[in-house]
């Protein structure tokens, strides 16, 4: 079968080629890969910046982004041939730490856990794939295609428990939140934002192609410039663009009492002018918490498919901005400042 395959740490390796079919020792339930979504986590991968191959072998097959078609359930659990199927990413670590023991792996302490097409196990760009029945979810069939945005809402999904979980300290009756970057994250953000009843204000650099629209079309404020210029102050700040400038603003901008989420991973960043005690000082006399927040656990994956199941189908579907052909995954690696969502194909819903 076919496969999108690179050796990590190592930049220009990608390719597609043929690679052995799944090892039933990988799960006991068969997919049939529909589509994948990219991320910047892929392009990285890809440019030899990140990644692990699996134990023993040299290239690791790409993609965690999935969506599939069951071709065998296996001899366990409810799945039946033909479920639209989603596979979890991560795996809790072999020691296990006390997060990864009780099933929340992604607040694993000791950094061992594996990611499936990240770090040490294949990911999902293959025409079949398996997985263990207990990583498997499945998806409303009504929502075809769209199923593969499921990965990245369980991402927002957590980060939207964590700022709840977050705001128990005190009495907390949010308002305002403030989305940093409209990408993926960021408007799927911005979409739960709405679901929780909020009053939601979205940042990003551009002033024009489809994300001011989406913006607008959730029923929410798209906003251009820094987020200290917004008129108000957020009391929840989501940062899904992990540029150091954006955080620094972000920071300035939220209100006393409030809560800024960090879900973007960056590097460096014009934050020469910000002294840690002078942040420190800061939250200190206005009560502000700052909070990372990375990868999602089962809890989330539930969730996040019943935020998607409730989510309007038209305008989900205008975040997949582009469908390649796995032999053109090189064109799916390459974001054009249109695109929101980019999918590699491999087969009709
Ligand atoms: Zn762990």
């Amino acid at each position: 079968m076919k496969a999108i395959t690179v050796e990590p740490k190592k930049p220009g390796t990608a390719r597609l080629e043929d690679v052995a079919e799944p090892d039933p020792r990988e799960g006991s339930v068969l997919v049939e890969a529909i589509a994948v979504g990219v991320c910047g986590t892929d392009v990285e991968i890809v440019e030899g910046k990140y990644g692990w191959a699996p134990g023993g072998k040299t290239r690791l097959v790409l993609g965690h982004e999935s969506l599939g078609r069951v071709l065998d359930p296996g001899p366990a659990g409810s799945l039946k041939e033909g479920d639209l199927v989603v596979g979890i990413v991560r795996r809790p670590d072999s020691v296990p730490c006390s997060s990864c023991a009780v099933g929340e792996w992604d607040m694993c302490r000791n950094g061992q856990y594996t990611e499936r097409g990240i770090k040490q196990i294949d990911g999902f760009m293959s025409e079949r794939w398996r997985i263990e029945p207990e990583y498997v979810m499945k998806v409303d069939k009504s929502l075809g295609l769209l199923g593969v945005l499921l990965e990245p809402t369980t991402v927002v999904t957590k980060a939207w428990e964590q700022v709840a979980a977050v705001g128990q300290r005190a009495f907390w009756d949010p308002r305002t939140v403030l989305v940093t970057g409209a990408g993926p994250i960021g408007l799927l953000a911005a979409l739960v934002g709405k679901q929780r009843g909020l009053e939601v204000h979205v940042l990003d650099r551009a002033e024009s192609g489809p994300k001011p629209d989406l913006v607008r079309a959730l029923g929410a404020t798209y906003h251009t410039g820094s987020a200290t210029g917004i008129g108000f102050e957020p009391d929840i700040v989501v940062e899904c663009t992990g540029v150091g400038q954006v955080i620094a603003d972000s920071l300035r901008a939220v209100a006393a009492g409030g809560i800024v989420c960090l879900t973007g991973v960056g590097a460096g960043g014009a934050t020469a002018k910000l002294s840690a005690a002078d942040i420190a000082a800061e939250m200190v006399l206005r009560n502000t918490v700052v909070v990372g927040s990375v990868n999602a656990n089962k809890r989330h994956w539930y969730k996040a498919g019943e935020a998607l199941a409730r989510a309007d189908r038209s305008w989900l579907a205008r975040l997949l901005t582009r469908r390649e052909r796995p032999e053109d995954f090189v064109r799916a690696l390459h974001r054009t400042p249109d695109d929101i969502k980019v999918v590699v194909q491999f087969a009709e819903v």
